[in-house]
């Protein structure tokens, strides 16, 4: 009987289209986890370029300032040293010459400071600009894959559909109904076979004359007695 050869063949073809759409469904997994880590990584990498942005305008405002204190001890000094000035004013002058150099001093320490920290902050950036780099190769590599993979996949899956169509045409619509009843209540599994008197797909062990008759052939079908599947 034709069914016996074109049920199990139509059983085959969904298990593999099964698989085949499932992978389908998976197959932009990897690229979606990368587009992830990347998406983080930029995120951390413009977070850094603003932190060495703001350190380095900080350490040219210091300088800028470092450099207007040694304008105002330049002009102190030659208000000093002028011969011009008298004793209240000298005084006053030193003074004022103190704490600028104190205050010129105390700038130059916090550049010298910002500088140190500015280095470490952009071996920081270097490594996560690293990363970026690495997880945008990744993902050029991974798109390039899954681009290959699904149209290999789609290929198959539209071959083996012409082949589905085929088996379909050659049961009937009567078995086909059948057919898809059974694939139903047997969770995507319509059709077992026999293996040493049990069911290929529930496991059961069914009774010897039952299994005598399924073994015979012949144009009576029979189902699983334990999980209803046809056996054939
Ligand atoms: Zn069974």
């Amino acid at each position: 009987m034709e069914i016996r050869a074109v049920l199990p063949r139509l059983q085959q073809i969904d298990h593999q289209l099964a698989g085949f759409l499932l992978k389908l469904q998976s197959i932009g997994q990897p690229c979606a986890d990368l587009k992830d880590s990347l998406q983080e990584k930029s995120h951390e990498l413009s977070e850094r370029e603003h932190q060495l942005k703001k350190t380095q305008s900080e350490i040219k405002r210091l300088e800028l300032e470092a450099a207007s204190f040694a304008d105002q001890i330049k002009t102190c000094e030659q208000r000093l040293y002028s011969g011009t000035a008298g004793a209240r004013e000298l005084s006053q002058l030193e003074q004022r010459l103190t704490e600028l150099r104190r205050h010129e001093f105390d700038t130059e320490d916090e550049i010298l400071d910002l500088m140190v920290r500015l280095e470490t902050e952009r071996t920081k950036y270097d490594l996560v600009a690293g990363a970026v780099a690495h997880f945008q190769e990744e993902l050029a590599i991974a798109e390039h894959q899954e681009a290959e993979e699904r149209c290999t996949l789609e290929k198959n899956i539209a071959e083996l559909n012409n082949e589905r169509q085929k088996a379909v045409a050659e049961l009937g619509t009567e078995w086909e109904a059948r057919y898809e009843r059974l694939k139903v209540s047997g969770h995507g599994t319509a059709i077992a076979s026999l293996v040493n008197g049990c069911c290929s797909v529930c496991r059961v062990s069914l009774p010897e004359d039952f299994v005598r008759r399924v073994s015979q052939g012949g144009e009576q079908l029979h189902h699983c007695e334990h999980c209803g599947r046809l056996l054939l």
